[in-house]
């Protein structure tokens, strides 16, 4: 039998994007520091898996996130395949500085949807990250790059409790107002259930912000990533982030584990007949290599369903 079986929605899209974040967002999150090689090897594997978006690194501060401290040489490693995307994360001037001077073509900047996570992450207050980030942004869209707009805690705060869908929605307007040209909405901590995510995307949309513009980006902790994804998917969002193998978490949010694996968000879209260009067991081998590198299991229930027991 050949797995997944196909049976079509015709209610949900007919194409998703997968935003793959494993090599940044997963990487940044791991306690051993990875290789550069090893880091060049991973990106390029998953665009010949057939992601078309694969976010490559962060210039962050190294004192900050040492397993990020060889953006550089990670963008000048890669092979950087015809059609395919490779966005780094920019926290500031000084890292769009240097994504530029790597020839990064999309740069994405990581907001805060609440105050306390604003101080926490980024040092300084809800309104103050916006001042941060105008000139940046405005630098990037003058030199013709992309630029994505994260959003954390979208869905819940370890700190505050609960997040007001209306406080999202004004968050998302001051990125789009800076010059973003696509959000990612962020469940940092794994809390969201489906009937909130569609929530949030309709009022989002009766905001004006199109749809096409909006990522989902969730987090595995109560087990509730594919739920909310195909909640995602039925208001008309066609843009995923996932995580190959499920690599990564929050660095800086407690009890933030696992990414949206992006084999079971694969395996999903293929049993729904959705299209979205990435070989699934191409992807499976590359992370049950870097298992290999990390010396540990891909928490991905469908990388583990396609491991041989004897390897287990
Ligand atoms: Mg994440």
């Amino acid at each position: 039998m050949t797995l997944p079986m196909v049976v079509s929605d015709p209610s949900l899209p007919a194409h998703v994007t997968i935003w793959e974040v494993g090599p940044r967002d997963g990487l940044q999150n791991e306690s051993a520091v990875i290789d550069t090689a090893t880091k060049i090897e991973l990106i390029d594997r998953l665009a010949d898996a057939g992601l078309g978006i694969v976010e490559a690194t962060s210039f962050v501060r190294p004192d900050r996130v040492p397993q990020l401290a060889d953006a550089r040489e990670v963008m000048a490693g890669i092979a950087r395949r015809d059609g395919v995307r490779y966005p780094a994360l920019v926290p500031n001037m000084r890292g769009l500085e240097s994504a530029l001077d790597a020839e990064v073509t999309d740069i994405a900047i990581f907001a805060s949807a609440t105050e306390t996570f604003a101080e926490r992450n980024l040092g300084r207050g809800y309104d103050a990250q916006w001042e941060m980030f105008a000139p940046v942004v405005a630098r990037a869209r003058a030199e013709g790059l992309r630029v994505r707009g994260y959003l954390s805690m979208c869905f819940g705060d370890p700190w505050e409790g609960a997040v007001p869908a209306e406080q999202v929605v004004a968050a998302v307007t001051r990125m789009r107002d800076l010059g973003c040209d696509a959000i990612s909405l962020g469940d940092t901590i794994g809390v969201a259930t489906a009937g909130q995510v569609a929530d949030l995307v309709r009022r989002l949309v009766a905001a004006d912000v199109p749809v096409r513009e909006i990522g989902v980006h969730f987090h595995d902790t109560y087990g509730q990533a594919l739920a909310n994804t195909l909640a995602a998917l039925r208001e008309g969002v066609t843009t995923v982030d996932a995580s190959a193998g499920g690599l990564g978490g929050c660095p800086y949010a407690k009890a933030a584990t696992g990414n949206l694996a992006t084999e079971d968000l694969v395996y999903m879209l293929d049993g729904l007949g959705i299209s979205h260009g990435v070989d699934l067991d191409a992807l499976v081998s590359t992370s049950r290599w870097l298992e290999t590198r990390l010396g540990r299991p891909s928490p991905s229930r469908v990388v583990r369903a396609r491991t041989p027991s004897e390897d287990v």
